[in-house]
């Protein structure tokens, strides 16, 4: 069952996954982008946050002084709830994996982009066994996306993720889906992070 904050709903299931939708509130939503994190989830276990607040308001994918009305609250509130559920963890030696799921525009050259702010957010091993798993499992749902990975002049993952790394264990990829595919083709992106993310 989800916790409501007031900025933020959470699900605790002392899991080493956790994935998330910080842009999924109207106005200026990704659309689908909380559908896709709360039915991963939730179908297997994992943790997961969903904003309840619009980016126009607060932003949980930036720094706490980033000049919006509630982004101080909202960051702060964030960051609770992520250091808490580290904290709850059942696997303590293992990775731990922080998915962060956004939407992007149709027709910039991709229909993913995945990133670790040039691995500064997450380990080498842990985004190469992620891209590999995701690109596999993709296919096996008949999809064959463009993805690129760290791709310097689109989303190669906010640079303010890294004030979210707790520590070594701590991984953080942000991943960015076209509208196409969140429209047409979520079934199937969901059943790819579901096979991929059991693999981690
Ligand atoms: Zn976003």
């Amino acid at each position: 069952m989800f916790v409501e904050k007031d900025f933020v709903k959470f699900l605790d299931n002392n899991s080493n996954i956790l994935v998330d939708a910080p842009h999924s509130q109207p106005p200026e939503r990704e659309f689908y982008t909380d559908e896709i994190a709360e039915k991963v989830a939730t179908e297997n276990g994992f943790n997961c946050i969903v904003s309840k607040i619009s980016r126009t308001e607060a932003d949980l994918n930036r720094s706490i002084n980033y000049n919006l009305p509630y982004q101080q609250e909202a960051r702060t509130e964030y960051i609770e709830v992520i250091k808490k559920l580290y904290e709850n963890r059942k696997h303590k030696d293992k990775p731990y994996l922080h998915l962060t799921v956004h939407g992007m525009r149709d027709g910039y050259g991709a229909d993913i982009e995945i990133g670790t702010v040039f691995d500064r957010v997450c380990s080498p091993q842990v985004r190469k066994q992620f891209v590999k798993a995701f690109r596999e499992s993709l296919i096996s749902e008949g999809l064959n996306p463009i993805i690129k990975v760290n791709n310097r002049y689109r989303f190669y993952g906010h640079p303010s993720l890294s004030e979210l790394k707790i520590d070594d264990n701590y991984n953080i990829i942000q991943i960015e889906f076209s509208k196409n595919l969140r429209q047409t083709y979520r079934g199937e992106i969901i059943n790819a992070l579901t096979k991929t993310l059991k693999l981690i």
